[in-house]
């Protein structure tokens, strides 16, 4: 072929050409944090995702940082094993126990929580979730005084109004604000952040002061008397001026906020940890249930809590649905039995009480206190974890599991009780959490109704 032969390459040759297994994963969600953001366009190249685009720094990290483990699909006392050699032994160890305790769920999806139920169910064990030591509180306060709720498109669409209380959501929930409440513009709040009104109370001034127009400083472990008092404003009752030595707060501010929460359209209370799990605590989120509840004598008031972790939501639904119960549930004598700090994992393991635990997707030897850890290193232990976790490390049986969300389809829980699929961006070698426990629950059953039962 003389040079004369030869065709120029066009601009679309010269483009540079996409990986063969380059993919784009359009509507995916972030399950990192409990605003379970559903609309990230992911950019998978093999077995990574090389940009995550609306995501927030949190979700970039959680994306980026995902790769598939070098780690055998199981191990019994740290010897690799087999899935099945570790589902029989999984399933002896249940089978056998006399005080068998599930824990964790809140990271996985709700097929697998359900699995996790119907396991504890079988062997009349105790089950409870990362809700214990987290919005566990307001759980005990939702059965005592219920709950003024929305949707998150509706604070988005409507909310003229909003207290964050004990919360950071700036740092903790990062697309919170700019998604679903602060900044974004809505239907009946067209103007976004300048058609809101926004106070933090808190302790400390957090990155999220500088988002509000009122930062409510409190005196710590003041939150129950802040609340009464604007409850007793919300009903027209007096209020002494010594508030202000109790929470810090001057009178004359609480009248203030208490006047623009009555003039508002439409108000939502959200709060965090910092007031669930202060003195207080479930008495606490019962006072915000109950203010926002009278805040409904004047305009439209809602209260939901800020959740931590992808689908913790999803774990208080999924164990509420089954037992009638969020958390701390009991299944020993057959039936569901609900009492925190009896039922709860932190507590009975700090006790030395279970002789066995199904841990799912948690790390409580990160997190638990002294006596907890070293009674969950005495006992057997099955931990299914995608990561070598500290839990992992001490498990009897431990089973490497694929990610929700980037491996595995499924479903998760909002924040706000909204259902919500997964689109996974490329396959694991390694089971889900739902494969895993299912299989055991099938031995579980097969060993049952050959007699060999609890
Ligand atoms: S706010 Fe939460 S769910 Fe949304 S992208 Fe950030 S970490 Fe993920």
């Amino acid at each position: 072929m003389s040079i004369a032969e030869i065709t120029p390459p066009t601009t679309t040759e010269l483009a540079p050409k996409p990986a063969a297994d380059l993919k784009i994963v359009s509507d995916a969600t972030c399950t990192f944090c409990g605003c379970v953001c559903d609309d990230m366009e992911l950019t998978v190249e093999g077995n990574k995702i090389t940009k995550a685009k609306n995501a927030c720094v949190l979700g970039k990290a959680w994306f980026f940082n995902h790769h598939i483990e070098d780690r055998p699909e199981a191990t019994i006392e740290g010897r690799p094993v087999s899935y099945e050699e570790a589902f029989d032994a999984a399933a002896d160890i249940l089978l056998s126990a006399r005080y068998p305790v599930t824990y964790g769920l809140s990271d996985t999806t709700c097929e697998a929580q359900r699995v996790a139920v119907a396991i504890t169910d079988w062997i009349g064990g105790t089950v409870d979730t990362t809700t214990s030591v987290c919005h566990g509180p307001s759980g005990m306060a939702f059965q005592a005084v219920g709950e003024v709720t929305c949707s998150l498109g509706e604070i988005k669409n409507r909310a003229d109004f909003l207290i964050f209380w004990g919360g950071n959501p700036a740092e903790s929930h990062p697309r919170h604000f700019t998604k679903y409440s602060l900044m974004p513009e809505g239907e009946f709040v067209p103007n976004g952040r300048k058609d809101r009104t926004a106070v933090l109370i808190d302790v400390r001034k957090t990155k999220s002061a500088k988002a509000a127009d009122y930062f409510l400083q409190i005196k710590p472990r003041s939150d129950f008397e802040l609340a009464w008092a604007l409850r007793a404003l919300a009903k027209g009752l007096t209020v002494e001026p010594s508030i202000e030595e109790v929470t810090g707060i001057p009178l004359k501010t609480l009248e203030e906020v208490m006047g623009g929460m009555k003039r508002a359209k439409f108000g939502a209370i959200l709060f965090g940890m910092g007031l669930t799990m202060t003195r207080g605590k479930h008495i606490n989120s019962e006072a915000v249930l109950s203010l926002a509840r009278d805040m409904n004598q004047h305009t439209r008031w809602v209260a939901k809590p800020m959740r931590g972790h992808g689908n913790v939501t999803g774990a208080d639904n999924v164990v509420s649905w089954t037992t009638g119960y969020p958390f701390g549930v009991n299944l020993n004598r057959g039936y569901p039995r609900f009492n925190p700090g009896e039922w709860t994992t932190s507590d009975l393991l700090a006790r030395g009480e279970a002789d066995a635990a199904l841990i799912v997707a948690s790390d409580p030897m990160s997190n638990f206190s002294q006596p907890a850890r070293d009674h969950l290193r005495r006992i057997k232990s099955i931990v299914l974890d995608p990561k070598l976790s500290e839990t992992a490390k001490v498990a009897t049986v431990a089973f490497t599991t694929s990610v929700y969300g980037i491996n595995t389809a499924g479903t998760v829980y909002r924040m706000d009780d909204v259902p919500i699929p997964l689109r996974p961006a490329f396959d694991s070698p390694f089971k889900s959490d739902f494969e895993v426990l299912k299989a055991i629950e099938t031995r579980i059953r097969q060993r049952q109704l050959a007699g060999q039962s609890r």
